[in-house]
């Protein structure tokens, strides 16, 4: 029997991940509100959004707005998605506690996605980190290596050119390495393969395991790299996200769907499942008659489920 992490972090990247590839636009108001919920319900880490080019993700224009209202929840750790170097220049200013540098490692995918290739990305990396350095800021830096298991373009993408952009990404400066399946092409023992790789590389530099839910395997996916002791996971509520290059797939893994099974298990999250959902209900009406997906909201909680209390675990 492997011991599973005592305590695991969900982040919540609804607001940039889902809402990015949905089209209807939530008005600032209502993210402001669900990142006021999400906290309530016990959430601590939330990506609110990106310093995308509004004529690209307009749905995420008002990232600076919700990242302001977001920094006044105590406690909250409050992150955002760049691109490149103007966008991280935004993320300092306003404060972030966290930039996320996304760096495909499929060559395809990071021409499609950022116009750069991988090494190109790892270049603004580093400047990235200079500007961070010489603002004298606090924010740390993490790149998420995407298509990290296979890409929807180019297809496969050996585990050699990631662990090498994982390496690569680390010596740019990046204060933290995350893996992310961004098209849901991952299993558990490919999982297993590549995480225990990535481990062995960054160490406690290692940060975030970010799984779509594409073809249904995310929380077997998650529970793979649990088993590794990975103690921090993507998610987004109504597991909104969707993927462009395969329509009608689901996105990330269900926020809460992964916080019912890592409490279930005794991993502590310090987040109610039961105000995840409500707070889903609100969110699914926002988003009128867009996709949303998760398994917990149809059942309910089983009424043998109990949370794992606070004093309990670390
Ligand atoms: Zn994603």
């Amino acid at each position: 029997m492997i011991a599973l992490p005592a305590q695991v972090t969900v982040r919540e990247v609804g607001l940039r991940d889902g809402l990015q590839s949905i089209a209807t636009v939530l008005p600032t108001a209502d993210k402001c509100q669900w990142v006021r919920d999400a906290h309530a319900a016990g959430m601590r880490e939330i990506e609110v959004g990106s310093f995308v080019p509004p004529t690209l993700v307009p749905q995420l224009a008002d990232t600076e707005a919700v990242l302001a209202s977001a920094k006044r929840l105590p406690g909250l750790f409050a992150s955002v998605l760049v691109p490149n170097l103007r966008g991280a220049e935004r993320g300092l200013d306003c404060g972030a506690d966290l930039l996320l540098l996304p760096l495909s490692a499929s060559r395809a995918h990071s021409l499609a996605n950022l116009r750069r290739t991988p090494d190109e990305v790892l270049a603004e990396l580093s400047r990235i980190r200079a500007a961070r350095d010489s603002a004298g800021s606090k924010t740390l830096l993490e790149c998420g290596i995407g298509t990290a298991f296979g890409c929807t373009l180019q297809g496969e993408v050996t585990a050699v050119e990631v662990l090498r952009l994982l390496q690569a990404a680390l010596d740019a400066g990046a204060d933290r390495v995350s893996l992310a399946d961004t098209v849901g092409f991952a299993d558990p023992a490919a999982v297993t393969r590549l995480f225990e790789a990535a481990l062995r590389i960054a160490g406690n530099r290692f940060w975030c395991g970010h799984f779509h839910d594409t073809r249904g395997l995310a929380l077997a996916n998650v529970h793979a790299a649990l088993q590794l002791g990975v103690q921090r996971f993507d998610a987004s509520l109504a597991g909104i996200g969707g993927c462009p290059q395969a329509p009608g797939a689901s996105g990330n893994v269900a926020t809460e769907d992964l916080v019912y099974m890592l409490e279930s298990m005794g991993c502590k999250t310090g987040i109610d499942p039961a105000a995840l959902l409500v707070l889903r209900g609100r969110v699914t009406r926002w988003l009128g008659g867009e996709a949303t997906y998760g398994a917990l909201w149809r059942a309910g909680l089983p009424r043998t489920f109990r949370r794992v209390l606070a004093g309990s675990g670390p």
